[in-house]
């Protein structure tokens, strides 16, 4: 049958876009036209994020070059940032002021750090943990101030796995760079609640061992220009202060009046379609999955890449969708900066070396999987 071309565009490069990047020509063969909009020509990997900050990874293996991805293989690139879209109208609205009509759409605009909840006014040395070239930016700025004799009381606030991992790699910059420092993290009530004790032992004894100071049973109330105000009045001063306090998608879904979950993510189907409009996808921490209630982790993106190539090419092209089902447990190793990892999987906990190769050895393969736009080839520390 004959199917006139139609709009598919893409907000967002993140995780949950890129098998669909990878494989465009099964949209423009069949004569569509795509867009991704994206407010950077690069998506980093949070996975090996930590790692990065530590100095493991370098940028460029950590980066995929999401702009030539989408424009080698025949798309347009809009780079800017969707702030809000009215679903009726099939139209997007960008920061530029400009607007971009769609026939289908897939958000994966990810989630942001609620830093404003703890700070009147953004502070350069308040880093929030994602986006995750922060990291890259504050790796940057440590290690000049390293070289040039500084001492950094670093305070990382959150005591989730990203904060864990945080502490542990900005340990393993300060001995890279041979740099003074201290290093506090904020727990919260505990450290890692979600996780059963063996693996909070694990991080305790791991990142206490190496003199980083675990504050339990204190909560963060305020951040002013180098100082921690904890629910107790006490405070804490800092230099550089990590915000890792859990993410939550941005406003836009409920500012455009579409059906979202308790989060404030886009609510969808288990085809990762909204609940109200059949042209509008999504996947990865921007959205909520009805009758669930997911932890926001990278792994979910990732399997819902494949589903959302079917399910946009589906819906343009008239044939049968598929159905995200969320695995039950999922494999998380923490890097803990130290050469070692912490291996979580059900009831199965372990940590040393082991862990650490298998979670380099995993995270490499999937970056081989979609490192195909030159990403090795300009190896830059510059931030665009
Ligand atoms: C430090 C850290 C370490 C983590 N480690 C792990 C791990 O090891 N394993 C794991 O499973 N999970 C991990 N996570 C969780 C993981 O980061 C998220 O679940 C994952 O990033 C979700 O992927 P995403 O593609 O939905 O969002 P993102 O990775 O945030 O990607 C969203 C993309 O959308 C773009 N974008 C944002 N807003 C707009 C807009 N308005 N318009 C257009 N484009 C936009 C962004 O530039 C970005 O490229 C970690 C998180 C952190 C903070």
């Amino acid at each position: 049958m004959y199917s006139m071309g139609k709009h598919l565009v893409f907000v967002g490069g993140g995780h949950a876009h890129l098998t669909s990047l990878k494989n465009l020509s099964d949209f423009i063969s069949r004569g569509h036209r795509v867009t991704l909009i994206s407010p950077s020509p690069y998506h980093y990997y949070s996975g090996m994020g930590p790692g990065m900050l530590g100095g493991s990874y370098q940028p460029w293996d950590v980066h995929f070059h999401i702009e030539k991805l989408a424009t080698d293989r025949g798309a347009t690139f809009i780079q800017d940032r969707v702030v809000t879209f009215d679903p009726l109208a099939h139209r997007l609205f960008l920061q530029s002021g400009r607007d971009v009509q769609y026939d289908v759409v897939s958000f994966n605009t990810g989630s942001t750090v609620p830093v404003e909840a703890l700070t009147k006014e953004p502070h350069d040395n308040v880093i929030a943990v994602k986006p995750v070239v922060n990291l890259l930016r504050a790796r940057n700025a440590i290690a000049k101030g390293s070289q040039e004799g500084r001492a950094f009381n670093f305070a990382v606030i959150g005591g989730g796995a990203a904060g864990v991992e945080i502490s542990g790699n900005l340990w393993r910059l300060l001995q890279e760079q041979r740099g003074n420092g201290r290093i506090v993290l904020i727990a919260g009530e505990r450290l890692m609640p979600s996780a059963p004790d063996k693996v909070r032992r694990l991080a305790v004894e791991s990142l206490g061992g190496r003199d980083i100071r675990i504050l339990e049973g204190k909560i963060v109330e305020s951040i002013e220009r180098g100082m921690v105000t904890l629910n107790d009045q006490t405070t804490i001063d800092f230099d550089i202060a990590f915000v890792a306090t859990g993410v939550r998608p941005a406003s836009m879904f409920l500012d455009s009046g579409i059906p979202t979950g308790p989060d404030g993510g886009m609510l969808v189907n288990a085809r990762l379609q909204s609940v109200a409009h059949s042209d509008v996808f999504g996947g990865g921490d921007c959205i909520s999955l009805e009758g669930h209630n997911l932890a926001k982790v990278g792994v979910y993106a990732v399997r819902q890449s494949s589903i959302l190539l079917c399910n946009l090419l589906a819906t343009l092209e008239g044939d049968e969708m598929m159905t995200f089902t969320p695995q039950a447990h999922y494999l998380l190793i923490f890097n803990m900066g130290n050469g070692k990892g912490i291996f979580w999987k059900r009831s199965r906990v372990f940590q040393g070396r082991l862990a650490y190769l298998l979670k380099n050895y995993l995270d490499r393969r999937f970056m081989k999987a979609f490192q195909v736009s030159g990403e090795h080839d300009v190896k830059s520390d510059t931030i665009e």
